[in-house]
């Protein structure tokens, strides 16, 4: 397989530790009648930084740097590992950050996120929001249907708040996932080719969690331009099918107008499955949790219940339907996560 020498990338940030580790599941593939399960470590990206949002984020803070950018605006839910991620790059690069998040908890009532101000009446500081205290970004929570009806707004308040203090803030979307957060995972996906050819092996297909659509976006992109013959199939975690067909659309329109790409390659595909979103974003059923111990017993191999577990609980399902019966190697993106855990930990019982 060869590297497209063409593609050209942006400016990015030498952040994450790469390459990641491709590992094999040997004892978890003997008990299914299956394809080779192997993992793409991106959980170890970094300790604390731990996961996909760090590859995306290396060319996303390169941009808000060549800006001049001296603070960082973004979004998620209250355990985003988006913005654990960014908290703790604002402080490693001396970058303001400030967290626009979403009480996942709150009915519709209005909580008002600049009076609450800490948030700490919200919830109790656990998993990354423990982290994004720690790292001092500064963090306000909104009901979810504050969150939904006032997102453009907050940003627009939040960016005039540091501009009227002399700042200059950028501005990044949910999980990274635009036009420029997908480069990230563009170039994920030469590492896989050498991953792939080191270990001899030729997957059919790559799996991951999908929740803003950048993940998916980049490692499609990547597989059709730098010619992998390999399907990306991405499980939802929150949204259905149609809505991440236009997502990933979206954000590759996006980065084909910013960069002044000509043409799209024509052997691009994004295929989803949202046959396991469960009872919806962040909130996972038994089957997940059950999935996540066995796991973590059987392969020492740590899932969450938001993203991974769920995806790699569908996964599973996947290769018991005999959905992979073609296929010698298939490989699942560990996308990180973990802290995630912690905040849920009252639904696993010992
Ligand atoms: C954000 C995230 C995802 C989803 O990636 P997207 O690019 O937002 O679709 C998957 N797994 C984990 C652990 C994440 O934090």
């Amino acid at each position: 397989m060869i590297v497209d020498p063409a593609i050209h990338y942006p400016d990015s940030l030498a952040l994450a530790q790469l390459p990641t580790p491709l590992q094999p599941l040997d004892r978890l593939s003997a008990q299914f009648s299956g394809p080779r399960i192997w993992v793409k470590r991106d959980d170890l990206t970094d300790c604390a930084l731990s996961g996909n949002k760090i590859r995306k984020l290396e060319f996303t803070l390169a941009r808000a740097l060549a800006q001049g950018c001296d603070t960082l605006i973004t979004c998620g839910g209250v355990q985003s590992n988006h913005c654990r991620a960014t908290a703790i790059l604002g402080a490693r690069l001396g970058l303001k950050v400030h967290l626009i998040l979403r009480d996942e908890e709150s009915g519709d009532e209005e909580l008002g996120g600049e009076k609450r101000g800490d948030g700490r009446q919200a919830t109790v500081p656990d998993g990354n929001l423990l982290l994004d205290y720690l790292s001092a970004a500064e963090i306000s929570i909104y009901s979810k249907a504050e969150f939904q009806t006032r997102q453009n707004e907050l940003f627009e308040h939040w960016s005039q708040h540091y501009a009227a203090q002399g700042r200059k803030a950028y501005l990044i979307p949910t999980g990274a996932s635009d036009g420029t957060g997908i480069w990230g995972y563009v170039r994920c996906v030469e590492e896989l080719i050498g991953d792939f050819k080191q270990a001899e092996i030729q997957p059919t297909h790559i799996l991951h969690a999908t929740g803003s659509g950048g993940t998916q976006a980049g490692l499609s992109l990547g597989c059709a331009l730098h010619r992998l013959d390999a399907q990306v199939l991405g499980i939802a975690v929150c949204d259905n099918a149609a809505y991440f067909q236009r997502k990933v659309k979206a954000d590759i329109d996006h980065w084909q107008r910013r960069y002044e790409i000509p043409a799209l390659p024509a052997n691009l595909s994004v295929k989803v499955n949202d046959d396991f979103i469960g009872p919806g974003y962040s909130q996972a059923g038994p089957e997940v949790f059950a999935t996540i111990k066995k796991i973590a017993a059987l392969e020492g191999l740590l899932l969450d219940p938001v993203y991974t577990g769920k995806a790699f609980h569908g996964m599973l399902r996947l290769i018991e339907q005999g959905y992979f019966k073609q296929s010698n190697d298939i490989v699942f993106v560990h996308t990180g996560g973990l802290f995630g855990l912690f905040a849920q930990r009252q639904q696993l019982s010992f």
